[in-house]
C-alpha cells in the first residue's frame, strides 16, 4: 500500500501550488468581492492545458490520471473554490462526450474542449426537478433530421461561456422515464437557446450561474450524445461519479486553507498575554480540523485511484459526502478560531464559510450520498473493509 503521490503527481501539484500561491490567492478577495469575471485566470489555466484534463491525448488533452485531476481542483479550490467551477462541469462534459459520443462528435468537439477554445458545461437540473432528474419537463421532438426542444433549465454552471452546452431532455415519454432520457449537445447562438439570467449566490462567485430558456431550439440529429436515444442518464449519471471525485477535491481544497488561516491566526493572535494557539480549547479544535481534513484527503484519493480502476459509485459518493461535510466544520471553527475577524470580509475565512455549502448540494445532496452508498452496500456492489 502506498500513501504516496508518485513523481509525477508531486511534480505536478508542485506546478500547480506555484501557479495559484501567485496567480489566484492575490487576486481572489478583490475579484469575488466586485464579482469581476477571472478572465485572466482562465487564459493560464488554458495555457496550462488544464481544459483538456479529462480529453484523451489523440484528441490533444491531457487525459490526466484521476489522483492528478482530484488535485487539479483540490490546490485550485484551496486558492478560490469558485474558479474551480470553471473547470469542473466542463471537465465532466467533456469527458462524457470523450467516453459516450460518437466519432464524429469527438473529432468535432474534443480537439477545441482541451484548448479552451471551445467551454462546455452540463445542463440538467430544471426549476421543478433536481435531485429527481426523471421528472425533468425539457422535451426533444423528431422533426426530420432535427430535434425541436422546449424547457427552462436552471442553476447551470458555465452557462454564458458553453459552447456545446449538453441538455438532458425527453426525447419520448417512456416508463420508466429514464428510458427516454437522451443527452442533446446545444450550439451556442442557435435560435431559441438563451441564457436568460445569473442566479444570485451566496458564494461561488467567479463562475456564472444561469437559467437557460429553450423555446423551438432546432438541434440536428448529429448531436444526440453517442447518436442512441435513451441513454442520456446513464451518460449523465457516469459524470456525476466523476464530478463527485471534483466536489470532493475542492472540498478537500477549501478545508485545508482554512486551516491554514486558522493555524496561522492561532499563531498571532494574543489574548491574556499568550497566543490563542497556546489555548487548549484551540488546539482541540486544530487537532480536530488537522484530522478531518487529512481523512477527507485520503478518502478522496483512494476514491478518485478507485475510479480509474472502474469501480467507483459508492467509494466518490463517500469521499464527495465526507469531504463536504468536513468543509462545512473546517470552515466554521476557522471562523470561531478568528473570532470577530472572522466574520469580516478581510479574512479569508469569510469566504471560505460561504462558498462551502454548495459542496454538500452540488453533483448530489449529502443525503442523496448517503442513499447511494447504502443502496451500493445493501445490493452487495460496494463492501466496507478489504
Ligand atoms: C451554485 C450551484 C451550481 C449548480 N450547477 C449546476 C450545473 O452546472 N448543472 C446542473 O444541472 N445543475 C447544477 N446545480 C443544481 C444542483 O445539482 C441541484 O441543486 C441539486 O442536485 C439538488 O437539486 P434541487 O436543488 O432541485 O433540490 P431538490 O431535489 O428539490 O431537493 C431538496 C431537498 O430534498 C431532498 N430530497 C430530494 N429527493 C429526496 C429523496 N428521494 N429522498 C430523500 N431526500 C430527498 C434533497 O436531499 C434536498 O435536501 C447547481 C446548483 C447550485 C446551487
Amino acid at each position: 500500500m502506498d500513501f504516496e503521490l508518485n513523481d509525477e503527481q508531486r511534480m505536478f501539484r508542485r506546478t500547480l501550488r506555484e501557479f495559484v500561491d501567485s496567480e489566484i490567492v492575490p487576486v481572489a478577495p478583490e475579484w469575488e468581492r466586485t464579482g469581476r469575471y477571472p478572465t485572466e485566470i482562465v487564459e493560464r489555466f488554458k495555457h496550462l492545458g488544464l481544459f483538456g484534463m479529462t480529453v484523451p491525448e489523440e484528441y490533444g488533452g491531457l487525459a490526466l490520471d484521476r489522483v492528478s485531476f482530484a488535485l487539479v481542483f483540490e490546490e485550485i479550490a484551496r486558492g478560490w473554490m469558485g474558479v474551480a467551477g470553471v473547470l469542473g462541469s466542463h471537465s465532466l462534459a467533456a469527458w462524457m462526450i470523450a467516453e459516450h459520443g460518437t466519432e464524429e462528435q469527438r473529432k468535432a468537439y474534443l480537439p477545441d474542449l482541451a484548448t479552451g477554445a471551445r467551454r462546455t458545461g452540463i445542463a440538467l437540473t430544471e426549476p421543478g426537478a433536481g435531485t429527481d432528474l426523471q421528472g425533468i419537463q425539457t422535451r426533444a421532438v423528431r422533426d426530420g433530421d432535427h430535434y425541436v426542444v422546449n424547457g427552462t433549465k436552471t442553476w447551470i454552471t458555465n452557462a454564458r461561456h458553453a459552447d456545446p452546452m449538453p441538455v438532458l431532455v425527453k426525447t419520448s415519454v417512456a416508463e420508466p422515464a429514464h428510458r427516454g432520457m437522451s443527452l442533446l449537445l446545444v450550439e451556442a447562438g442557435t435560435p431559441g437557446y438563451t441564457v436568460s439570467r445569473d442566479l444570485p449566490k451566496l458564494g461561488y462567485k467567479g463562475t456564472e450561474t444561469c437559467e437557460i430558456a429553450l423555446v423551438d431550439v432546432r438541434v440536428p440529429v448529429a448531436n444526440l450524445l453517442g447518436g442512441v436515444e435513451g441513454r442520456g442518464m446513464q451518460q449523465a449519471l457516469s459524470a456525476l461519479e466523476l464530478g463527485r471525485i471534483n466536489i470532493a477535491a475542492r472540498a478537500v481544497g477549501v478545508s485545508q486553507c482554512a486551516y491554514d488561516a486558522a493555524l496561522n491566526y492561532s499563531r498571532e493572535r494574543h489574548a491574556f498575554g499568550r497566543p490563542i494557539a497556546d489555548f487548549q480549547a484551540i488546539q482541540l479544535k486544530l487537532a480536530d480540523m488537522a484530522t478531518d481534513i487529512q481523512a477527507a484527503r485520503l478518502l478522496t484519493y483512494w476514491a478518485a485511484t478507485r475510479s480509474a480502476a472502474g469501480a467507483v459509485n459508492a467509494e466518490a459518493a463517500m469521499a464527495k459526502y465526507f469531504a463536504s461535510e468536513v468543509a462545512l466544520r473546517t470552515t466554521m471553527e476557522a471562523m470561531r478560531i478568528h473570532g470577530g475577524y472572522g466574520y469580516s470580509q478581510e479574512f479569508v475565512v469569510e469566504r471560505l464559510y460561504r462558498d462551502a455549502p454548495l459542496m454538500a448540494i452540488g453533483e448530489g445532496t449529502n443525503d442523496v450520498q448517503r442513499m447511494v452508498i447504502a443502496r451500493s452496500l445493501i445490493s452487495g456492489k460496494a463492501r466496507v473493509g478489504w
